[in-house]
Order: C-alpha cells, then structure tokens, then sequence
C-alpha cells in the first residue's frame, strides 16, 4: 500500500473527512484490521485565510509546497491537498516535489464525465469560483461547461462557508438557501451541481440537492485512496 502524504486543517472541519473516507475504502478493500497508511500536516487555518485575504497567492504556494517537501521526505508517495481553494496554487507545490498531487479538480472532472453530463454549476469560495484554476481545468481537461453563480449567490456561498461551515456550524437556514440558489443555476441549464468546497458536503447531501451532486471531498479522498491500492 503507497504511503499518502496530507496537506489538511483547511479545515479540519473536512480533513477529518478525508480521513474516515481513505480509511473506509482501504477497510472495504482489504477487510480486517487493515487500514490507510498516512501522514497527515494539519495547518491552523486562521493563517491561511490571512493569506487569502491578503492575496498572497504566492506565499501561500511557498508554505504549502515546504509543507508538500517535508511529506515526501517522510516517506509520502503522493501529496492530497485536502481543500479545492488551495489547489489555486497547485502548480507551487507540484513543482516543490517530485511525487505526484491527486488533483482535486480531475478527480471531480472525470467523475463529471462518467456521468456524462455536459453542463455543471460550480459552488465554492469565491477564489474556487472567480479565479479559472478549477471551472477552466474541468472545462479543459473534461470538455464539461462549468457555470458559476450570480455575484449575489456568490457571496452567500462564501460567507456560510467562512462564517459557518470552518467553524462547524451547521445552519438549517443556510442549506435552504444553498437549495434555492441551487434551483437558479438549474433553471439556467446546470445538469449536476459540484460542492467545490470540501466544507459544502457537511451541509448539503445528496438527497438534498435536485441533479447528480458531485461532492468533492467524497470524490477526492476516494480517488487518492484508491491511488494508494493500486499496483
Ligand atoms: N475547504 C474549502 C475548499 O475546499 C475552503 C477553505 C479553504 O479556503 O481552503 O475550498
């Protein structure tokens, strides 16, 4: 079984997820007492979001990719960076190792295109949602059109995430509204919806959502546990 080296605490609201996940899929596979092989770098998230907010892109690359370096020297085989913002700065921490990332965005793209669908929306932090690093990836490397929400939706999508979901809360009231923005970009053509936020899935379930939901800690964290058990 290969080693998995992750970057997480982004939150750990779901990196704790990603975990059971991993750990589930590897028990499923092999039964007994196995379970994965890991090492987890949990960073505190009050210092990633100052980087965030400050728009230091490219510090964050330098941190993260350090933090990539120390798990290949531990022995990792492949780095899980377990948040879809900071893959914004994937291409910093491919370039600190010589490993591979499972990337967040292909893991969702080829689930997306499993499904054959050819029209997704895509919620998540405004920097997932605004910036191309993700919908331009999917609709690159997928040929699936990704449609974002209004600027409206968008930032109540972003705040629930910050003000609530980091901080594990979990509010009745804001999963109706995620229903109701959820039901605009279905009428504006969305055939499946992506929780482009590794937090929305605490939230949001599949029963709760109209159209094949796509929820990326789910999809992520079973696409690198599967990585580890492959020849
Ligand atoms: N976990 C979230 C994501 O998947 C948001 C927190 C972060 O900015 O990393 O994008």
């Amino acid at each position: 079984m290969k080693r998995l080296g992750l970057l997480g605490g982004m939150s750990w609201e779901s990196s704790i997820e990603y975990e059971r996940i991993i750990n589930q899929f590897v028990r499923r596979k092999l039964g007994g007492m196995a379970s994965a092989d890991l090492i987890i770098r949990s960073f505190n998230f009050a210092d990633i979001e100052e980087l965030q907010a400050e728009n230091a892109w490219e510090m964050a690359g330098v941190v993260l990719g350090e933090a990539a370096h120390e798990l290949e020297a531990a022995g990792a085989d492949a780095i899980v960076l377990c948040t879809n913002t900071m893959h914004a700065v994937s291409d910093a921490i491919e370039s600190a190792v010589s490993i591979p990332l499972i990337h967040i965005a292909d893991a969702t793209g080829f689930a997306i295109h499993q499904s054959n669908l050819d029209t997704v929306a895509l919620l998540g932090t405004r920097y997932t949602m605004e910036k191309d690093f993700y919908a331009g990836r999917i609709r690159d490397k997928f040929q699936v059109d990704v449609i974002i929400p209004d600027e409206r939706d968008r930032a109540t999508i972003h705040d629930v995430i910050y003000s609530e979901l980091v901080q594990g809360v979990i509010n009745p009231e804001s999963r109706d509204r995620y229903q109701d923005i959820i039901q605009r970009l279905v009428a504006r053509g969305a055939q499946g919806v992506i929780a482009g936020c590794t937090e929305i899935e605490l939230l949001l379930s599949e029963r709760d959502v109209p159209v094949p939901y796509f929820p990326t800690t789910r999809i992520h964290a079973t696409a690198a546990a599967a990585f580890a058990l492959a020849d």
